[in-house]
């Protein structure tokens, strides 16, 4: 059963309020997590906890326990001579930058407006309640070393980072 400590392999159909697929992880190439150690959105992980192999659900998560609401603070107008000067600077290209706290952060570009640069950093999902269709194909105690890195290692635990 799937609880804290395993490593899961599953399917999983994402897609959005308008029924649009935005991502998935078919039979042949499942997608492998461990469970409780926040790797993946907490309504996911919440509604995948007690699933066994070969269950199949569908679980809707909210903005809140996805990837958050969309945040002002992270919508920022940056002059083009703060990017160092070989910059490919245009809509769509994503940059890291330091937030307020310090941290390095993704923004992508949403406008180029002469030498202002409009960027965003909220996750491209941020504000969108997820619908995964999900089905469990493995259920696994994790490795000493998976735990140690606080993830899953794949199919017969191998490395692959
Ligand atoms: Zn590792």
């Amino acid at each position: 059963m799937i609880a804290k400590d395993k490593v899961v392999g599953l399917t999983y159909i994402l897609k959005n309020k308008q029924d649009e697929v935005l991502d998935e992880a078919t039979q042949d190439d499942l997608f492998f997590y461990l469970h409780g150690h926040g790797q993946i959105v907490p309504g996911l992980e919440k509604g995948l906890a007690g699933l066994k192999t070969g269950d199949k659900k569908n679980i809707t998560v909210k903005p809140e326990e996805g990837y958050g609401n969309p945040s002002d603070e992270l919508r920022v107008v940056v002059s083009r001579s703060k990017f160092p000067s070989a910059s490919d600077i245009q809509e769509g290209v994503q940059f890291l930058a330091e937030t307020s706290e310090g941290m390095k952060h993704p923004f992508t570009v949403t406008k180029v407006d002469g030498d202002n640069v409009h960027m965003d950093g909220n996750h491209p999902l941020a504000g969108e309640t997820l619908h995964f269709d999900v089905e469990i194909f493995e259920v696994r105690d994790a490795t000493q070393e998976e735990l140690e890195h606080g993830h899953a290692h794949g199919p017969g635990g191998h490395h692959h980072h």
